[in-house]
Order: C-alpha cells, then sequence, then structure tokens
C-alpha cells in the first residue's frame, strides 16, 4: 500500500489553503510587499552577487557558474514533490460544503474583509485578483466602517453607545488609507478566486476523495503490517520502526507520514433538548440550518401554493437566522419569528473590530504571549461574543418587522413543543418569557455548532494513544499546530483556536494557519527522507539555494542560512 506523504482531511477552505500552500515556493502570504520584492531579488539574482567566505577567502562567484549568469527560472507551484491526497466527507471538489451552504442560504456577499482569502501568495491576493479580472464592481463597501480616524475618547463613547444593537454612527473604526481591505467580496468573485488557486497550482479534483474518515492511528509500519495480512506497505527506504498513519474512512484504508485536520468545526450539528422534540435523525417539523434540505420544506410550500397562511419559527443569534429568516419571507412564508437567547449583536465581522482593524497585530501579539490557554480562550470568547448579524442585515430585519414579517424576541428561549401529525405543525409552543404563538409549520435551529475535540468519534484513538490537553474544547497544540511534537497531526481552523487565535475558524485563520503548517510539514518530511537527502541527491548547490531560500524567508537561524550561503 502507497504512503502519502500528507493525507488532508477536509477539503473546505481550510484544506485548499495548506494544498496551496504546499505547493507555492514564495515564503509567506502574510509578507509585505517589501518583503516579497526582496524574495524574489534573492532568488532571482542572489547567487549571481559575489559574497566572500570570511573564512576561506574564496569567492561565491569562481565557484559555481550560475548558469552563465542567467536568472534562475521562477518555479511553478505544479513543481511540488508532496505526494498529497484529500479526504472529504461532503463532496469530491473542493469547498463542497462552503458552495452548499452560499446556495442554500442564498448569501451573496461574504461577511470577512478582503485580505481574508486562503491564497498563500501574497496577502492581498484576492484584491489583486479582483482588479486583474476587472471585477471591482463585486466588491461591497462596509458603510461605516472605514472613513476619518476617529479618536479614542469618541471610540469609548461609541462602545458605551453599542448596547442597543446598532453600530453608532458616531464615526469610522477603520483608517481612510486602508479602505481597499475594507470591501467585501461577492460569493461568486470569492469562488472565482478559489477556482483560480486551484488551476495555479494544478489542485485539480482528483487529488480529492469523497471519504468520511472514521479512525486514525498513529503507530509503527510493522504493527500494520501484523494486523493486514493483505497489505504490502510499499516504501523500501522506511523501516519497521517507522511511525506513519493509518487513515480509515467509510471506503477504505490510507497510510500517510503526516495528516493535517482541516474538518472546521469537527463535531455534527446538534439541537438542544428540548421536551416534545423529537429526537430522530430527520424530522419534516425541524432541522439544523447546516442540514437543510428543501427551503422552505415540501410541506410548506404546498400550503404557499394554495395561498395558505404559513409560520416559521428561526431559532438563533447569527447571521444565519436573518439571512434564513428573509430567505423565507422572499419565498412566500407569512410570518417568521425569531428567537434569541441573548441581545441581538450588531457587528461587521464575526469578531470584534479590533482583531480585524489596524491594531489587530498587537491584540494577536497580546494572544500569543498570554501565559495560559485559558486566558487565550477567555480572549477567543470576548472577541467573537457568540452570534452577530451585519449592519446591513439589520436593515433588512428593520424592514421586515416594521411590516410584520418577522417577529424579533429576544433574550427568550424555547421551553417546549408539541408537533401535530395531522396538521403537520407544532400546535403548543411554549417559551420563556411566555409568548403567544399560532401553529408553526416549521422550525430551523440556526444555533451553530459547538466545537469540542475530545468528541469528535474519529479521533478517540488518538486521544486514547496519544491525549492531549484540552481548554474549552480545543486542544493544546504545540507552536507549529502539531499534536505533539512526536505526533505529525497538523490540525487548522476552528480547532486550532488556541494557537491561531479568535480568527481561526475564518478565512483568516486558514491562510495564516496553513503558512505555520507547511513550513513544519516540510520539515517533518525532510526527516523522514533525511537518509536519502544524505545519500547525495541533493546537490551541495542545491543545498546553498535552501540556504537562500531560508534566509530570505526568515526561517531557522538567520545567520546560520548565511553561514551555509559563503561557504559555497
Ligand atoms: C454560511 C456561512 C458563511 C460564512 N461566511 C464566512 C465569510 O464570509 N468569511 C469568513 O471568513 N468565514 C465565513 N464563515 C466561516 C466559515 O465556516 C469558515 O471561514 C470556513 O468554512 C472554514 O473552513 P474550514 O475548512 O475550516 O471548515 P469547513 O468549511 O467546515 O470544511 C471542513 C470540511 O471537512 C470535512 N470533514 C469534516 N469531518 C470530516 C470527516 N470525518 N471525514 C472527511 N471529511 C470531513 C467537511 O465535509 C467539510 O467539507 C462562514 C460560515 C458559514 C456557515
Amino acid at each position: 500500500m502507497h504512503i502519502h506523504d500528507v493525507l488532508i482531511i477536509g477539503a473546505g477552505p481550510c484544506g485548499l489553503a495548506v494544498a496551496a500552500r504546499l505547493h507555492e515556493h514564495t515564503p509567506s502570504a502574510t509578507f509585505t510587499d517589501d518583503e516579497h520584492q526582496r524574495y524574489h531579488w534573492i532568488r532571482k539574482h542572489g547567487r549571481r552577487m559575489n559574497i566572500k567566505n570570511y573564512k576561506t577567502n574564496i569567492d561565491s562567484l569562481s565557484k559555481h557558474s550560475l548558469s552563465q549568469g542567467k536568472p534562475e527560472p521562477e518555479q511553478t507551484g505544479k513543481e511540488s514533490k508532496v505526494g498529497m491526497l484529500v479526504l472529504d466527507a461532503d463532496g469530491a471538489d473542493w469547498m463542497t460544503k462552503w458552495n452548499r451552504l452560499f446556495k442554500k442560504f442564498g448569501i451573496q456577499y461574504l461577511r470577512s474583509p478582503m485580505f481574508f482569502h486562503v491564497d498563500p501568495s501574497d496577502r492581498d491576493a484576492l484584491l489583486g485578483y479582483t482588479f486583474e479580472e476587472n471585477r471591482g464592481t463585486e466588491l461591497q463597501a462596509l458603510p461605516g466602517c472605514v472613513g476619518k480616524e476617529v479618536s479614542k475618547h469618541r471610540k469609548k463613547k461609541k462602545r458605551n453607545m453599542n448596547g442597543n444593537g446598532r453600530v453608532s454612527q458616531s464615526g469610522a473604526d477603520i483608517d481612510e488609507r486602508d479602505r481597499k481591505d475594507y470591501f467585501t467580496p461577492s460569493s461568486s468573485l470569492f469562488a472565482s478566486h478559489c477556482n483560480e488557486i486551484k488551476a495555479r497550482y494544478g489542485l485539480a479534483e482528483r487529488l480529492i476523495q469523497q471519504e468520511r474518515v472514521l479512525d486514525i492511528e498513529y503507530n509503527e509500519i510493522g504493527d500494520y503490517q501484523d494486523s493486514e495480512n493483505d497489505s504490502v506497505i510499499s516504501d523500501d527506504s522506511l523501516d519497521d520502526e517507522k511511525k506513519v498513519f493509518r487513515v480509515t474512512s467509510d471506503k477504505g484504508i490510507h497510510l500517510a507520514h503526516v495528516v493535517v485536520l482541516a474538518i472546521g468545526p469537527g463535531n455534527a450539528p446538534s439541537i438542544p433538548t428540548i421536551p416534545g422534540l423529537l429526537s430522530c435523525a430527520s424530522h419534516v417539523g425541524y432541522c439544523h440550518a447546516m442540514q437543510l434540505g428543501q427551503f422552505p420544506p415540501p410541506h410548506m410550500i404546498r400550503k404557499i401554493e394554495n395561498m395558505a397562511a404559513t409560520n416559521m419559527l428561526i431559532v438563533g443569534g447569527g447571521l444565519t437566522s436573518i439571512q434564513l429568516a428573509d430567505l423565507a419571507i422572499k419565498r412566500g412564508v407569512s410570518k417568521v419569528w425569531l428567537l434569541m437567547r441573548g441581545s441581538l449583536k450588531v457587528k461587521y465581522f464575526d469578531v470584534d473590530l479590533d482583531w480585524v482593524g489596524k491594531f489587530r497585530n498587537v491584540n494577536q501579539a497580546t494572544f500569543w504571549s498570554a501565559d495560559t490557554d485559558e486566558e487565550r480562550l477567555e480572549m477567543i470568547l470576548k472577541a467573537r461574543n457568540g452570534g452577530s448579524i451585519t449592519p446591513r442585515y439589520r436593515k433588512v430585519l428593520d424592514a421586515h418587522m416594521a411590516s410584520g414579517k418577522i417577529s424579533l424576541h429576544t433574550y427568550t428561549t424555547l421551553q417546549s413543543l408539541s408537533w401535530n401529525e395531522d396538521l403537520q405543525a407544532w400546535t403548543s409552543v411554549a417559551t420563556s418569557p411566555d409568548l403567544p404563538f399560532p401553529s408553526i409549520d416549521f422550525i430551523v435551529f440556526a444555533t451553530g455548532i459547538q466545537s469540542n475535540i475530545t468528541s469528535i468519534p474519529f479521533l478517540q484513538t488518538m486521544q486514547r494513544k496519544y491525549p492531549i490537553d484540552c481548554v474549552g474544547g480545543l486542544p493544546c497544540l504545540s507552536d507549529d499546530l502539531m499534536w505533539s511534537d512526536d505526533v505529525p497531526l497538523f490540525v487548522t481552523g476552528r480547532l486550532a483556536g488556541l494557537r491561531l487565535g479568535p480568527g481561526a475558524p475564518n478565512l483568516v485563520g486558514a491562510r495564516v494557519g496553513a503558512e505555520r503548517i507547511a513550513w513544519n510539514i516540510e520539515d517533518v518530511l525532510q526527516k523522514i527522507g533525511k537518509a536519502r537527502r544524505e545519500e547525495s541527491t541533493e546537490t551541495t548547490q542545491e543545498i546553498a539555494d535552501e540556504k537562500v531560500m531560508e534566509y530570505a524567508a526568515g526561517r531557522r537561524n538567520r545567520f546560520d542560512s548565511l553561514v551555509g550561503v559563503t561557504s559555497n
């Protein structure tokens, strides 16, 4: 059986970001333009510079011809030598789940700003792509977010005024100079950019197989050979004591040196336990938002077609609740009841602006330098602060409330329900505080998904054999986003929150997580192939090139990298 270099579980934005990053040769999508320029210059012309070794007094130019002074051709991403397999439960293509949900919820624009994307080549890649493709009209401005900078005093005042479920109009939070970053892209623009990334790095669909992972083990190769008589492991360079992953899915078994978990929240959506709510896999009267089929459901569509009144109840205080309420009304539902257990929060992005705006690096530094993971968890919870809606959707909600199509109830929880099979409706709905309800045709639970790594079924074997500490359901990974220093199971996205910060569940987490993971995967793979490398498949020149790369990328000890360069 073939051993893959890297097996990525999850073909969502995080999986795509890791796969693309592993195929990108430039150092960092978090680099500034100047840093990128310097890097490219070193790659192209660095070896034409004459560097004298201070110990031997030998010129570097006299030692190697440097292709007779010709600049090195730029590598394309497709030349990556990493053998990769991607498994995804939702489909055999990148972003299947993302595309399904965006279509289902009728989302026209992303919520996140322009520098939230999965392109490893450049921090401004999505913006660059937009203008290159002449698609500037597909950007949506965020009114009130960008403008003249506001004093600290006014900001504080504004914060105090913000308890009313509205973004205050007392001034902008983002400086005018950064305006270009704070548009939001249309969903189709973002999808095209992702397609361009796939094409650029040769990440065709055939890399991906639709399989649901059921178990992961990490054992010595010999152990698998004992238990599997029919499996012949085909890597001569590996001895039986070398450890590899065995990933079992609903369709088969795969072996890999490195596994990346890019599984989003990881857990299945769960619906709160409410008396009267029949706990079955699927019920005609209710559904979790992430598992919606036809919307509105067929029995409501029949009523709408017969001009009968229809009522829907949506539970949850995030953007999905309002998006679904708006969609339901546009599709003919007479009235939607919205229940939120807390207040209605209005924010531009999922996280507070100070984690997205100018001072994000300060916050991020505080996050990284916190003493404990408990402190980090607290910062995450404070920055995200549950579900929220955007100012634009606040206006949509206001309009529907004014026309009587939506009835919003904050600080309200569902207490009990009763389903009438004959009427195909919930005929008794009790809430706290008590509200009068007509019979409800359908309930949507837009209550999000709780992430808890300890309860993810397919990670139970790993947890048993390689226990990991958790805080708030999130694993305490190494700084390299590894399960532990000895277990090359990398984790990105929401589950890597304690290392990546409050933006981990979003696209920015995908990009930054991929950045960290890719460098470390290369290190792990290099260690595995070290013996072969020392047997001189790599020339002295290639090693020198690698040193230049390390210097330019700021990896490892920069001085050490320079010593490597001058000694050739
Ligand atoms: C409706 C909606 C809109 C959003 N809009 C934005 C936005 O505009 N900007 C933003 O930054 N964020 C947004 N988010 C947050 C968004 O979820 C993340 O940005 C992004 O999807 C995270 O990517 P991911 O790859 O970590 O997870 P996911 O997109 O959830 O992908 C995880 C993948 O892993 C697969 N998987 C899970 N378990 C297994 C298993 N056992 N075996 C095989 N495969 C498995 C799943 O099938 C899935 O395809 C939005 C979220 C939702 C729900």
